[in-house]
Order: structure tokens, then sequence, then C-alpha cells
């Protein structure tokens, strides 16, 4: 299905995405979903995702939850054989539901600005603040356990109780602050 101006919505995620002509490539094999830690939320796995794109099924698209539940882990990017960007893909469609005004999940909207807030602060994510963001809002029957489980890891070492930085993170912010003023003269030419 093609838009007002002749594009079709593959079109547009492709030219969107660095690296996204490699879509065309998607051999609907499932390796994405098979190694994504937040499919069982999310209401199309990425390969369904690809699929309804493929398909110019926009509203579906945008009004997915599933770039919004994705943690930009990269775990799908590194399993598929096509090397398709499948985590830079997840960007794009959360850039295009904002710009669409299908803005439909607020609460997988907040973690993922969660996430994103304090990778841009701080050039690190938090796990112990995300997770336990995360839970609240969507398995607050889990916070127990999860509870539990982050002192047991907190014991070993293995979980920071605080968030740590990067050495530079005025430069980084810089680099930050810049790509975003690219992406938005981008978006008005
Ligand atoms: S792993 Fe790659 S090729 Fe396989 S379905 Fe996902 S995007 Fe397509
Ligand atoms: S990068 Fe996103 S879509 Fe890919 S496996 Fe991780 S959470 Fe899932």
């Amino acid at each position: 299905m093609k838009a007002k101006n002749g594009t079709t919505l593959f079109d547009r995620v492709v030219e969107a995405t660095p690296g996204g002509e490699l879509l065309a490539h998607c051999l609907q094999c499932g390796s994405c979903g098979g190694s994504c830690p937040s499919g069982p939320d999310m209401d199309h796995t990425p390969r369904g995702i690809f699929a309804l794109i493929n398909a110019g099924l926009e509203d579906e698209v945008l009004s997915s939850n599933t770039p919004w539940y994705c943690v930009s882990c990269y775990a799908c990017t590194a399993r598929c054989p096509q090397q398709i960007p499948i985590t830079d893909i997840m960007y794009t469609l959360k850039e295009m539901a904002i710009h669409a005004g299908r803005y439909d999940h607020p609460q997988a909207a907040k973690f993922s600005e969660t996430f994103i807030g304090f990778v841009e602060q701080r050039g690190r994510s938090f796990e112990a603040g995300l997770a336990t963001r995360y839970h609240l809002f969507h398995h607050p029957e889990n916070v127990v356990k999860l509870g539990m489980m982050g002192v047991g890891m907190m014991r070993r070492n293995r979980l920071a109780l605080r968030p740590a930085s990067i050495k530079n993170t005025e430069q980084l912010q810089k680099i930050l602050a810049e790509a975003k003023s690219i992406a938005a003269k981008g978006r008005r030419s």
C-alpha cells in the first residue's frame, strides 16, 4: 500500500534506517523473535512486524507495542542470518509512531524513555533502576521475587545499586545533541 507521496511503508522504514535495505532479505526465519527477551510482552515478534511492514499494514505496525518493549539488547541483530539492523529498525518505528501520533503505549514508552534517559545522561544503562520500573508497571506480582533475586545479585557484585557513568558524559551529550539536530533537519527537509 502506497502513501500519498507514492512511497510504501517498507520504503520509508528502509530509508530512515542505516542499512535498512537489508530488510528486503528477511527470510522470516524467526531467529530474532526467538532471541528477544521482551518477546512475551510484545504484541508482534520482530519477525511478525517485518511481515506487517512488507504487507504495508501501517496502522498495525505503528500502533504495535513491539518497538516500545525493545530494550536495545542487540541479541536479534547479532543472530540474524541476514545481518538486518533489527534494533535500529525498532528505533525507526518508534520515531515514525511518534510522528504519526500513534503513541498508544504510554507504559512501554515510559520504559523506553527510562532506558534512553539513563544512557543519554550517563552513557550506560542502569539495570536495577530499569528492571524495578519495568516490573512495577507491567508485572507487579513479580516485584517480591525480583527484589530477592536483585539482593542475591548485589551480594555477588553482579548488580550495581547505583547507576554508573562513563568518563566523559559532557562529550556524549554534545554528540547526542548534534545527532538530534541533524535528525531534526533531516525530518524537515
Ligand atoms: S532473524 Fe533476520 S532473517 Fe530471520 S526473521 Fe528475523 S529479521 Fe528476518
Ligand atoms: S534488540 Fe530489541 S527486538 Fe532485538 S532482541 Fe533485543 S529487545 Fe528484542
